[in-house]
């Protein structure tokens, strides 16, 4: 069997003018772009790794040659992220692929709540969207209709990449007087602090 190093060096040295890791790896850097392949079907050019949604697209300043890897094996190995021509640090660089991926995850959430208002005219369904594009939340109300509503037109979703709002009283107001099977429809959403809320409220976490 291949060696998880074995398998790096590899996908990345003959695509590389240095001959030996770390070497090869100065010379890659992350180009900005990335890919949301819609489920964790891909595969990491780099090490293998798969079950990856997400790609970020690696390229050699030499060769030209590119990977398509994950996120991790751009942290791993250090591969330099820039912000203009500044290359960021370690952490900057984590966070900068950290935002990326929060910026898709956003992105997707928007995509599903536009066919939602395409395939239903209704105040609710195009005013929940608005609400998302400005604020990246939902209120508990629409949050309930959003996801009632999404599995009812079988659109393609991940609850679990939602934001619940509970910031102002109303919001905890509406969520205490809501039935629990409505709040069940959107209780992947909730972080973990709200689901704690929501069961002080009275609500019981969805059996199974
Ligand atoms: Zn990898």
């Amino acid at each position: 069997m291949q060696s998880y190093s074995q398998r790096v060096r590899d996908s990345i040295l003959p695509l590389s003018v240095g001959d030996t890791l770390p070497k090869a790896f100065e010379e890659w850097y992350f180009t900005g772009s990335t890919e949301d392949h819609e489920e964790p079907s891909e595969t990491c050019e780099l090490c293998g790794q798969d079950g990856l949604r997400y790609h970020f697209e690696i390229s050699n300043r030499f060769t030209g040659r590119a990977l398509q890897v994950g996120s991790h094996c751009i942290l791993q190995f250090d591969v330099a992220v820039y912000d203009g021509s500044r290359r960021l640090t370690a952490k900057e660089a984590k966070k900068q692929l950290d935002r990326l991926t929060e910026q898709m995850r956003l992105d997707s959430c928007i995509k599903s709540l536009e066919a939602l208002a395409r395939a239903e005219h209704s105040n609710i369904l195009d005013n929940a969207l608005a609400y998302y594009r400005k604020n990246k939340k939902l209120t508990p109300k629409q949050a309930f209709v959003v996801f009632w509503r999404l599995r009812r037109n079988r659109i393609d979703h991940s609850p679990s990449f939602f934001n619940v709002t509970l910031r102002k009283k109303q919001h905890v107001t509406d969520l205490r007087e809501m039935a629990s099977d409505k709040v069940h429809f959107f209780w992947r959403a909730l972080t973990s602090a709200q689901r704690k809320q929501a069961m002080r409220l009275g609500h019981q976490p969805p059996k199974e």
